[in-house]
């Protein structure tokens, strides 16, 4: 058994930023991670990009949108607005080489057990013990299908990897937020026939949170795409899909039926990954997992905390990293309270955490939308 205060599961932004934090106290910690860091952008889509733009404003007290800790800038180490998921992935782990992160690749936790003093981390390598579990191991592992009948002939979204080089005729594409739009958009300019359908009109825009409607950069592609002679959008909510003589059939909630000859392609989002650590998750009516908002450890728990997209707070949505990495500093505060630091040291760190957008405890700012 292998013995640390910490273990962070997961090396994506939430992980490598909430050790970049912890790094900075003498809280010994180490990252897991089932495969390489940056995992999940390395399988994005190769024709995907940050929707989030980086600008290197860090100097001017506005840190990066997409940086994950202090200091750094994927648009100053890229030189680029919109970095693609590789890109992304290398940003990680020259965050990771820097600050000389304690990072374990290729080690999959499978199982954890609660202890009276901590946890039991079981992974394909080793058994460990740790007083505190950060859970970071991030959505994009997890597509999501949901609702809807004969899924299984369906594929998601995620796994089209080239979409601008695939062949075929009339594509059919549920879902029309963030990765159904883009994907429709690179199948158009790849001269194939689209039909998209949503349940909602996709440009109708009440709200500016991004976490609710396109952004700007997926707002563009939309425009271009909706006036393409290639472009069909259907309003409905798909109730099943059968297949029978190479022909699939999707019917809608009010008895529309389309036909194809290609798979259905869902874009229709993530979900927490959660296998090994469910028993310890209870859940919202919305399927997002209870927390404790004073710390994010998952309620009814002590000393497991999770970090990511996964985060929600009444209607907070803290999907993007530039909100997310928000609540890194409140997690690090609360595992060196517990540790009997110095109020005076605790302070030295949030106070520079809170200057640099780590640190966001009051969630009354959040429900600010822009009014023009
Ligand atoms: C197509 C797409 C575009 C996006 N664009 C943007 C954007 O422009 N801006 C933005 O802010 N957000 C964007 N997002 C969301 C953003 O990618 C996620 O919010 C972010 O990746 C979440 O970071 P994470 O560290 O929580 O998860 P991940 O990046 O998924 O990292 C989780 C890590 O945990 C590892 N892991 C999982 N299970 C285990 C296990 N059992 N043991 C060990 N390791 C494990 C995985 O291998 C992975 O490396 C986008 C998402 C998608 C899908």
């Amino acid at each position: 058994m292998i013995y640390y205060d910490v273990i962070i599961v997961g090396a994506g932004p939430a992980g490598i930023g909430v050790a970049s934090l912890l790094s900075q106290s003498n809280i010994n910690y180490l990252v897991l991670e089932k495969n390489e860091i940056g995992n999940s952008f390395l399988q994005w889509p190769k024709s995907m990009e940050m929707i989030t733009p980086s600008f290197p404003s860090n100097a001017f007290g506005q840190i990066d949108l997409n940086s994950i800790c202090e200091g750094s800038s994927p648009a100053f180490s890229f030189n680029k607005e919109h970095l693609t998921g590789e890109e992304y992935s290398e940003y990680l782990d020259l965050i990771s080489d820097h600050f000389e992160l304690k990072t374990q690749t290729h080690t999959e936790v499978k199982t954890v057990q609660k202890k009276e003093n901590g946890w039991i981390i079981n992974t394909n390598t080793d058994n460990y013990f740790a007083k505190y579990i950060i859970w970071a191991a991030g959505e994009f592992q997890n597509p999501q299908i949901r609702n809807i009948k004969g899924s299984e002939h369906c594929i998601h979204s995620s796994f089209i990897k080239y979409p601008n080089q695939i062949q075929g005729n009339n594509f059919v594409i549920i879902g029309g937020y963030g990765s159904g739009v883009q994907l429709a958009y690179d199948l158009i300019q790849n001269k194939q026939k689209v039909t998209l359908i949503n349940p909602f009109k996709i440009d109708d825009v009440s709200t500016s949170d991004p976490s609710r409607v396109l952004s700007p950069y997926t707002f563009n592609k939309y425009e271009k795409l909706k006036n393409s002679k290639l472009y069909t959008e259907i309003l409905g909510e798909v109730d099943s899909v059968s297949t029978s003589e190479d022909i699939y059939q999707i019917k809608l909630k009010d008895k529309t039926v389309i036909k194809t000859e290609q798979i259905p392609i869902c874009a229709t989002g993530f979900s927490l990954v959660k296998e090994p650590i469910k028993e310890f998750i209870s859940f919202r009516d919305d399927g997002s997992p209870n927390l404790i908002p004073e710390t994010d450890e998952f309620f009814g728990q002590k000393n497991i905390y999770l970090s990511g997209p996964s985060v929600r707070h009444d209607d907070h949505i803290f999907c993007f990293i530039y909100k997310f990495r928000q609540r890194f500093g409140v997690i690090v505060e609360d595992i060196m309270k517990k540790e009997k630091y110095s109020d005076k040291n605790i302070s030295l760190l949030v106070d520079s955490w809170k200057r640099n957008g780590m640190y966001l405890s009051d969630l009354s700012c959040c429900g600010e939308e822009c009014v023009c």
